[in-house]
């Protein structure tokens, strides 16, 4: 053949080929002899189809983490009595959790009172409490009155700042009517307060980006958005877009510098990680924790393990919902190569894991040496030296 009808060929079947992936829906790149062909039993609904997988490689279970663990997130039942203490911290034992921030702790009396009941307990060097801010209804003076209550409750015990919720942003209004905007001023005497005292905040912004989007069948989140209404922020009469949202927090974090943020979820960014890795590059005061996002590590391991390594520093670990049996599935992703897992938890995910494979030094900053080095206030008994 011709050289130059040989090209020919090619870019025509190139362009059929284009032509045909624009149509097909996505995860099919190409039609197949017989398409459009129906199927001779009616489907099942993505909640009836269970496959089983019939893949044979090696597992290693993780139950219990390689080394000891602070869960910078975690939101443990009110640790008001003597058997809830017990109860989690019971839990913590089986799972190396040497630490528990309670992301949840209060403020005021709320929060003395847990500091009291954990003091008084056998795991009273096994928690530490972070202040939660009232952010409803801010006005005039409410900023100066807040960074006075964060005083408070530091000098009562408090070590940090957290968990802001994604109210804040989200659907917070002020004393005006007009929703909070995360970089609004009138907060600035808090950030700067926290920078003053050197203690993190740590805050969650937004939600997933699949939430702000129209619920249609190419929504990775559907089945989430279909179960939850309350995860459904695409009404932009009623909701901010997603990305307005991160620029209000991109300003904010902008304006403080000085300041210890630790955005929660890695900041929503781990379908996107070299986004996250460029906020990292510019503001190094900045800390990312990876509750609840684990589904999408697991999905893209070796861009993980890159990242991991590369930003070993900026990162924590940290759970969010209290579910014992639902640690071993991130120490199995941060610590083996295995491959084709199962999450556990089916609307974050409709997919499988693979295993990092993190090396030991990076597994110990992530599990506990940065959380040592930015939250002081965190006993050192029972980690390594
Ligand atoms: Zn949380």
């Amino acid at each position: 053949m011709h050289r130059w009808s040989a090209v020919f060929v090619i870019s025509a079947l190139t362009s059929a080929a284009a032509a045909a992936a624009q149509q097909a829906s996505p995860g099919q790149l190409r039609p197949r002899p017989g398409t459009g062909r129906d199927p001779e039993f009616p489907p099942p609904t993505i909640l009836d189809y269970q496959p089983r997988s019939t893949l044979i490689v090696p597992a290693h279970l993780v139950p219990r983490a390689k080394f000891p663990v602070v869960d910078f997130h975690g939101h443990p039942p009110a640790l008001l009595s003597d058997d809830a203490i017990t109860r989690v911290g019971a839990a913590m034992d089986s799972l190396n959790l040497r630490v528990m921030v309670n992301a949840s702790g209060g403020s005021g009396d709320r929060l003395a009172s847990q500091i009291a009941a954990v003091g008084a307990s056998r795991y009273r060097d096994r928690f530490v409490m972070f202040t939660n801010l009232d952010l409803r209804n801010v006005g005039p003076g409410s900023g100066a009155r807040i960074a006075a209550q964060l005083e408070a409750d530091i000098k009562a015990g408090a070590v940090g700042v957290g968990e802001i919720g994604k109210g804040f942003g989200l659907s917070a209004r002020k004393t005006d009517g007009s929703r909070l905007k995360l970089d609004d001023p009138e907060l600035d005497p808090v950030w700067e307060t926290a920078a003053r005292l050197k203690i993190p905040v740590f805050i969650h912004v937004a939600d997933p980006q699949e939430f702000f989007e129209p619920l249609d069948f190419q929504n990775e989140r559907w089945l989430e958005m279909a179960l939850f209404s309350g995860r459904r922020y695409n009404d932009r009469s009623r909701f901010p877009a997603f990305e307005e949202l991160m620029g209000e927090r991109d300003r904010l974090f902008a304006r403080h510098p000085r300041t210890i943020w630790v955005l929660a979820h890695l900041g929503w960014h781990a379908n996107d990680l070299a986004r996250l890795g460029r906020m990292f590059d510019s503001l190094p005061n900045l800390h990312a924790e990876v509750g609840a996002i684990l589904y999408d590590l697991g999905r893209q391991p070796r861009t993980a393990r890159e990242f991991f390594i590369k930003y070993q520093d900026r990162l924590l670990f940290g759970k969010d919902s209290f579910q014992p049996d639902e640690y071993p599935y991130y120490w199995r992703v941060f610590e083996t190569n295995d491959e084709y897992f199962d999450y556990y938890r089916d609307y974050h995910a409709f997919w499988k894991l693979y295993g990092m494979g993190l090396p030991d030094s990076v597994l110990k900053k992530i599990y506990y040496e940065n959380a040592l080095k930015i939250v002081p206030g965190i006993p050192r008994d029972g980690f390594p030296r």
